[in-house]
């Protein structure tokens, strides 16, 4: 877990701070011995729990009298990745209502109750949801459109395990920009609209879906049968363009509450 870290600081960076070499030296040991296999002689703040701040006031211990260029650097440093981000990426869940990251936002939502869920073809959605999009299925159809739910209902679980674990955790340590990345195309578990069983993924999920007819008919028709689409290009919280994602507001808002800090922070008021 700490070899996410150690990929922002690289040992170049540490030789060019201005500082004695036998405290660049030590300094550039604790770095070698957090990327090594070896785990027996690790030194306890790197063991545990990892925290920035622990190990920042480890390293000043270590070098007991006042480097300012370093710690800036190290400050530099733990300002990009902050405590809060490597709990998210180590543990796959984080505590909080709203995440955000290099300009990315996500927020907190709760799994569907069971008994609100419903199969329509091989997805789960809500059983609301499910009314509304059979009716908007037919309208589209009557235009010569086809629409069909291709991702609905995923559990908090689901996404840890699936979604979470595969694209945050592997390939390994990423960096800071690749993390972002991942954020852009991917909610980490607990912060994804399809835990809802509100928010459903339509026809396709490539970008160019756009392009289609399908998406043009969503565009102009979706907002009578309840739905919105959630992640419009350039949107305020930094996600991807998605025109496949669509959410299940209620054809009288009765479901906009649950989406209302997304809704909330992307309008323009
Ligand atoms: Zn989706």
């Amino acid at each position: 877990m700490t070899n996410l870290q150690i990929q922002s600081i690289n040992l170049s960076q540490i030789q060019s701070i201005e500082c004695p070499d036998e405290q660049k030296n030590q300094i550039c040991s604790i770095f070698q011995q957090i990327d090594s296999e070896e785990s027996d002689n690790k030194p306890d703040v790197l063991t545990s729990e990892f925290s920035i701040t622990k190990f920042l006031s480890y390293c000043k211990q270590l070098l007991k009298e006042n480097y300012d260029n370093f710690m800036q650097e190290i400050n530099n440093f733990s300002n990009e990745l902050q405590d809060d981000e490597i709990q998210l990426v180590v543990n796959g869940s984080y505590d909080k209502d709203q995440i955000s990251y290099k300009g990315i936002t996500h927020f907190r939502y709760n799994d569907c109750p069971k008994d609100k869920l419903i199969s329509i073809g091989n997805c789960r959605v809500h059983k609301d949801l499910a009314d509304a999009f059979k009716e908007m299925q037919t309208a589209a159809k009557k235009d010569g459109i086809d629409l069909n739910i291709v991702s609905g209902f995923r559990s908090i679980a689901d996404q840890r395990d699936r979604v979470f674990i595969k694209k945050f955790k592997d390939p390994k340590n990423p960096t800071p920009e690749e993390f972002k990345e991942r954020l852009k195309w991917s909610a980490p578990s607990e912060y994804s609209e399809h835990h809802t069983g509100l928010a459903i993924d339509i026809n396709s999920t490539e970008t160019s879906f756009e392009n289609t007819k399908a998406f043009d008919w969503l565009k102009n028709n979706a907002h009578k049968f309840g739905f919105e689409q959630s992640f419009i290009k350039d949107n305020k919280q930094g996600l991807g363009n998605e025109p496949w994602h669509w959410r299940f507001v209620g054809k009288n808002n009765e479901y906009a509450d649950i989406f209302k800090e997304a809704r909330n922070f992307n309008s323009n008021e």
